[in-house]
């Protein structure tokens, strides 16, 4: 058990509300009070705890708030905890001494639980604050991810495949993904598919296509942690070809969409693309292991990334590393 854990389970076990008003203040929660007792209290320890103020009665800003944030709840209708517990991943505190239903609420406890919370908040805070954004509650290390593009690098780049049946994995696919997998890597595939924003064909087009790719992998014993793909098409007729120009590489959206919900460390994170494009995505968004798939226009692709206005500020090469298989970008690892 490192210092973190004892500090905060010692705490937790003293006053429960203690050890959660810590984990909210390393996680970078947030606090809010929907009620006069909880508001004067909280106002006690300005210095240390910012909290918000919401009115009860106004349910809409529920969703707002995520797991990593705390309610305080005072004798409200189990009407009111309902709504609250279907509509947020929040931790709920119900300020009172009132026996509640234990799916409603996560803690409960007395105006003097809270108040003597408060007076011990800023000592105990004080001698974890070094460790703040190092520590993760869920127990997990940041994971290194393998970010691909699909066409060219996947599977064959026929042009807007449309056609589960023109779905081909390229040589060497089904290895290179399993070696990564060896090597702790997650698995994601950030795709632009203007054929979607081009009106081409239909998201549920572009999801067949997606199926018999992830299909063929799984038949082989490999696994995709995530798909990605950017629909936008300047001049699109519809709304989700419009909305969302950032996923489309060279913008880095699509590899930044997996980075919360993964815990992904990018800086420990590759990319594999077979367009200049792909791996300016990757160096915009903070890779900078970047590997171009060898293809027939691999010297314009050089070029391109050469003559890139913002290649001095990637710290890469003027010349993009290529490969003709996955598996070279793990080399003897
Ligand atoms: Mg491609």
């Amino acid at each position: 058990m490192n210092a973190v854990d004892q500090l905060i389970v010692e705490s937790f076990k003293k006053n429960p509300i203690l050890g959660v008003l810590l984990g909210v203040l390393m996680d970078g929660g947030r606090v809010v009070s929907t009620g006069p007792v909880a508001s004067e209290l909280l106002s006690l320890v300005p210095d240390i705890l910012f909290f918000e103020q919401r009115d009860p009665g106004a349910i809409s800003w529920f969703e707002d708030f995520s797991v990593k944030d705390l309610i305080f709840v005072e004798n409200q209708s189990v009407d009111f905890l309902w709504q609250l517990a279907r509509s947020t991943g929040a931790q709920v505190v119900l300020l009172s001494n009132a026996p509640s239903d234990e799916s409603l609420v996560d803690y409960r406890c007395e105006e003097k639980d809270l108040r003597s919370a408060l007076l011990n908040l800023k000592p105990t805070f004080e001698r974890l604050k070094e460790f703040k954004g190092q520590i993760h509650f869920d127990g997990s290390r940041l994971n290194k991810g393998l970010f691909l593009d699909r066409d060219g690098v996947l599977i064959e780049d026929l042009g807007y495949v449309k056609d589960p049946q023109d779905v081909h994995l390229l040589k060497g696919v089904v290895a290179g993904l399993k070696k990564a997998r060896e090597l702790d890597y997650r698995l994601f595939v950030v795709t632009n598919q203007s054929g979607i924003g081009r009106g081409f064909f239909n998201f549920s087009t572009y999801e067949k296509v997606n199926q018999r790719m992830l299909q063929l992998l799984a038949d082989q014993g490999v696994f995709i942690d995530k798909v990605v793909p950017a629909p936008y098409f300047e001049g699109s007729q519809y709304a989700s070809g419009l909305v969302r120009k950032s996923l489309r590489k060279p913008r880095p959206g699509m590899i930044h969409s997996v980075v919360a919900d993964f815990r992904i460390d990018l800086s420990q994170s590759i990319m594999v693309g077979d367009k200049a494009r792909d791996l300016m995505a990757a160096a915009v968004g903070g890779i900078s292991k970047c590997y171009l798939y060898k293809t027939k226009t691999s010297d314009e692709e050089q070029k391109s990334w050469r003559y890139w206005p913002l290649i001095s500020r990637t710290g890469m090469d003027l010349a993009l590393p290529e490969i003709r298989q996955l598996e070279e970008v793990f080399g003897d690892q």
